[in-house]
């Protein structure tokens, strides 16, 4: 056995320290499309904050580099460790510690996943509003990526539900951040530079996160659109319509012709309609009574069909759970047609439209294609890029970054940069920013262990 072997087994326990054969292949990935798996030389699965502390207080004073890892669903390779580093995984930190119902917040330690927190939290009428498309995905995962998913046109993303951490620095120091707290004006804010740093500046231990009432009614209307520009055009119709729509999305007809054949979708929609429809609109309300809920999805319809929409198909249980459950599986559908990569570039919304037809144009003019849905109202598009050659895929990419860099939008929306996105990163971010955040980094890690591929290459 390795010296560091022995020192990561002595903090953690010989049975929750992995090394070589002994660590499965699961641990090697996230859900990114194009790196290689990589085993890492060591994981520890710790119990508490102050075991973590100590794992890297070790790592940095043996330059042993390091990755945080949740559920490994990632669409950014941010999971991805070292061959030569050690990997924490959170699972067994997986305790909901509490749900403060006079607070309206859940502290929850960073393994719990989605599913976990959501039947902690059904009896008491509250709930995570946060929803990426994978329930399996943690909460530090959550923190680790400024995740996002359908509900943050209405509920914000992880940056607007965490609150609070538990953190524990490269040194080895343990900090708390935020609180219970609805608002705060002390200082630096924490607490939303460790959210969506990738695991590249301190590791949630503990984290605090907004709950928010559980509205008993919910509908989805779904509306087909003939002309891709008149669904685009719609979406801040909608948003700015009071309606308060808690799901916004647009799905493309190839895509969703894909979703319909590979999760057996029965839409009701003709033949007629659906061949001439260039794109729909996904608009999920939600209300505290059966009657206002009525009201606003008649008043949707209604809407959608001023705004040109071939018809409005009203959702309810069933089938509207399936529509948005093959919407949360659209990855999994590109992944299966072929997906070369994928996406998740945000523009403002009014952009979307110009964005689109350019990423479209730079596919076609580079022999590819680039096909799609999004969360509309977030100006977030998800785009899988079909373009086989790496080198003029590359390229695309690139052009596709800078296209919506231009119009004011960035890299990515909600997945993160990770090691897949960090080059593109680093070729088209101003470089005053990039220095400026290698110093924030430069001051939480000095040496330099958490996540060395990411951001900053
Ligand atoms: C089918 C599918 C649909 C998806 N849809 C969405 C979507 O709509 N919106 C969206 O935002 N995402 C989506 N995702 C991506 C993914 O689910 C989210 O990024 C999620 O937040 C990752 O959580 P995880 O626990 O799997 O994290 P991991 O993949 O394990 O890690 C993600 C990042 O967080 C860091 N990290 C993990 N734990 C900690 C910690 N305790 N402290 C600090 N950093 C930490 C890791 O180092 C890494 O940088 C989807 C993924 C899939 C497979």
């Amino acid at each position: 056995m390795s010296d560091m072997t022995t020192r990561f087994a002595d903090i953690v326990g010989a049975h929750n320290l992995l090394i070589g054969d002994a660590i499965p292949d699961d641990y090697s990935h996230d859900e990114e499309l194009t790196h290689p798996p990589q085993k890492p030389a060591y994981l520890a699965k710790p119990s508490s904050a102050e075991e973590v502390a100590r794992l890297l207080e070790t790592a940095a004073a043996n330059k042993v580099p390091v990755t945080a890892r949740g559920s490994g669903t990632g669409l950014s390779g941010a999971a991805i460790p070292r061959a030569d580093g050690l990997l924490i995984s959170f699972e067994r930190m997986n305790k909901v510690l509490e749900v403060d119902t006079v607070n309206q917040v859940a502290v929850v330690q960073p393994g719990v996943t989605l599913t976990e927190l959501d039947a902690a939290t059904a009896d008491c009428g509250l709930r995570y509003m946060v929803h990426p498309g994978e329930l399996s995905s943690s909460v530090g995962g959550n923190v680790g990526t400024n995740a996002g998913g359908m509900n943050a046109v209405k509920y914000g993303i992880a940056r607007h539900n965490v609150v609070g951490l538990q953190a524990v620095l490269p040194t080895g120091e343990i900090i708390r951040t935020g609180g219970k707290i609805a608002k705060v004006s002390t200082g630096y804010d924490l607490t939303q530079l460790i959210v969506g740093s990738e695991g590249t500046l301190a590791l949630a231990t503990e984290v605090i996160v907004k709950l928010h009432p559980r509205l008993d009614h919910s509908a989805t209307v779904l509306a087909p659109f003939a002309d891709f520009d008149q669904v685009m055009a719609a979406v801040p119709i909608v948003v700015a319509s009071g309606l308060g729509p808690y799901i916004l999305e647009y799905i493309d007809n190839m895509t969703m012709a894909a979703l319909v054949h590979t999760q057996n979708l029965e839409l009701g929609i003709p033949d007629s309609v659906r061949d001439s429809c260039q794109a729909y609109l996904v608009v999920g309300l939600e209300s505290r009574t059966a009657d206002r809920l009525d009201e606003d999805v008649e008043r949707a319809g209604e809407l959608l069909a001023e705004l040109g929409a071939a018809d409005a198909y009203v959702l309810e249980g069933a089938s509207a759970r399936k529509l948005i459950e093959a919407r949360e599986k659209a990855f999994w559908t590109a992944k299966a047609m072929g997906a070369d990569d994928i996406i998740d570039t945000v523009v403002p919304r009014g952009a979307m439209p110009k964005f689109l037809a350019g990423a479209r144009d730079l596919a076609g003019a580079a022999g590819g294609g680039a096909v799609g849905c999004g969360h509309a109202g977030d100006g977030n598009v998800h785009l899988a890029i079909f373009c086989k050659e790496p080198a003029a895929r590359k390229k695309l990419m690139t052009d596709i970054f800078a296209l919506a860099m231009e119009l004011g939008g960035a890299i990515s929306g909600e997945h993160g940069l990770g090691r897949a996105k960090t080059p593109y990163f680093l070729e088209l971010e101003d470089p005053v920013n990039v220095d400026l955040m290698r110093r924030i980094k430069q001051s939480f890690d000095p040496a330099g262990i958490l996540n060395p591929d990411v951001l900053f290459g």
